[in-house]
């Protein structure tokens, strides 16, 4: 695609795993710029999950968060909807925020029709099936009754809890191989066909990449978002298809 025209109407861009958090200023800066330079004007803005490092409900108190719903509601009202997916990070991430920063809320995974195009968005943890401990975990915290039942915690419980889970996740990581923390192959497969998709566009892994796969003779295509840790990026797309775009932070 040729990106060599003015950014606008026309474009769908794609961001996931930002992480933002009052700790990391740099990616909070450069997320602003780019809703500023790049993604205003745009058809839409999806948020493919993990947009905050942590989420412990919608009284997350760090500046980040109001910050951000501040400059996502000026894009929303300009004429650019934003779309929300959560992440492992964020799951708790709930209507008061989404309504306060315009953020339509998707279920994931959530297919949409991409230009003519049957896209499916994921967040991308639930493809990583070979990851049975984190898949246990996710099925526990995910419940609805979970999730009803920590919201009605005192936030000082939330946040430490919220830090403990880190801290848990950083050490688990530490013991894993790099291939069960990758989404599993035959599980992206299964999902395309159940969908009928040819395009698959999700984050999580922090694997920027294009990939192909044969899906019962069909060639489809994956794509995976960066991170925005020491970089930052998105997936963009129009009509005649999309593109990776990854740059240092
Ligand atoms: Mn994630």
């Amino acid at each position: 695609m040729s990106l060599t025209s003015k950014p606008g109407a026309g474009r769908t861009y794609f961001v996931a795993d930002l992480h933002l958090t009052d700790e990391r200023p740099a990616a909070t800066g450069r997320f602003f710029r780019f809703l500023q330079d790049e993604v205003a004007g745009a058809d839409a803005l999806y948020i493919l999950g993990d947009l905050f490092e942590a989420w412990i409900g919608d009284d997350h108190g760090e500046a980040v968060a109001n910050d951000t719903a501040q400059r996502l509601a000026a894009l929303v009202a300009a004429g650019t909807p934003v779309y929300f997916m959560h992440g492992n990070r964020d799951f708790m991430l709930a209507g008061r925020y989404a309504a306060r920063s315009g953020m339509t809320l998707l279920a994931d995974p959530t297919q949409i029709d991409l230009y003519g195009m049957p896209t499916l968005l994921m967040h991308g943890d639930t493809l990583c099936i070979d990851d049975t401990a984190y898949q246990d975990f996710r099925r526990r915290v995910r419940h609805p009754l979970t999730r009803a039942l920590l919201r009605r915690l005192p936030r000082m419980l939330r946040q430490r809890m919220a830090r403990q889970a880190r801290a848990g996740s950083e050490a688990a990581k530490a013991h894993k191989a790099a291939e069960i923390m990758d989404v599993n192959e035959a599980e992206v497969v299964r999902v395309m066909r159940e969908h009928r998709t040819g395009r698959l566009i999700h984050g999580h892994t922090h694997r920027p990449a294009q990939h192909a796969h044969q899906v019962d003779g069909r060639e489809c295509e994956r794509w995976v978002v960066p991170d925005w840790y020491a970089r930052w990026g998105y997936v963009v797309c129009d009509a005649a298809g999309c593109a990776l775009r990854v740059g240092d932070l």
